[in-house]
């Protein structure tokens, strides 16, 4: 596994902790909407950062790191996956694993070995709606099984919807909120359409601060703490 992207410092990240985030290439998604799809198709032009050189970054931070995110693509495909965090937990770090949750096994192990503290875990839209948002083979059930782990686990999590407004709307949202009623925390994310893997979506409107705020609400009548990202 080569990482193929570090940021040395990110508030927004890991709430509550300044974090490195490590990124690990590779997805077994094609969603549209996708922002990093140099990582997910062409990972090998991008730059490998050494391990080595991030463990004596993060040694010698380590009075203003608190901790690691490694996000992708999808860092669960990887193997090494436990190795990369058991690393970064030996030098003191809180360790956040993000995740489009194909793998719950992966989470699992993660969570038994003490090798995670937070996890993010993705929702596209309606499950039902994944096949056509993710563009691949999805197998449901394990989707299921990955956000019934966390919401019946000990380990701190988040669910994550990136609110673009073909797959995401008012409708939806209802139905989503049902299917999470008692989640700790569910996190809306403001669609960046520049950048999307699928160019149709490129010119897409994304929804307004306002419009956000009004899918949250529909949220909040199931969830404690639901958050607005990036609007
Ligand atoms: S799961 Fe995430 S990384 Fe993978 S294609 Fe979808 S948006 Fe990109």
């Amino acid at each position: 596994m080569e990482i193929k992207g570090f940021i040395e410092n990110s508030l927004v990240d890991y709430d509550g902790k300044i974090s490195a985030v490590v990124f690990l290439p590779n997805c077994n998604f094609r969603c549209g909407f996708c922002f990093n799809q140099k990582l997910v198709l062409e990972p090998e032009t991008l730059e490998t950062v050494r391990l080595e050189k991030i463990e004596e970054y993060l040694k010698s931070h380590s009075d203003f790191v608190d901790a690691v995110v490694i996000t992708g693509g999808e860092p669960c495909m990887h193997p090494e996956l436990a190795e990369l965090c058991r690393k970064f937990k030996k030098l003191g770090l809180f360790v956040k694993v993000d995740t489009n949750g194909s793998f719950p096994g992966v989470l699992k192990k993660l969570a038994e070995e003490n090798l995670v503290d937070y996890i993010a875990m993705d929702i596209k839209g309606l499950f039902e709606d994944y096949p056509k948002i993710t563009n691949a083979d999805v197998d449901i059930k394990k989707l299921r099984e990955s956000a019934s782990f966390l919401m019946n686990g000990k380990i701190q999590y988040e669910f994550r919807i990136t609110a673009v407004p073909k797959f995401v709307n008012s409708e939806t949202i209802e139905k989503i909120s049902q299917l999470l009623k008692g989640a700790k925390k569910v996190c809306l994310q403001r669609f960046r359409p520049e950048n999307a893997m699928d160019k149709k979506l490129r010119d897409a409107k994304s929804y307004t601060l306002e419009e956000l705020q009004e899918l949250a609400e529909i949220l909040k009548r199931f969830i404690k703490d639901v958050r607005i990202r990036g609007a």
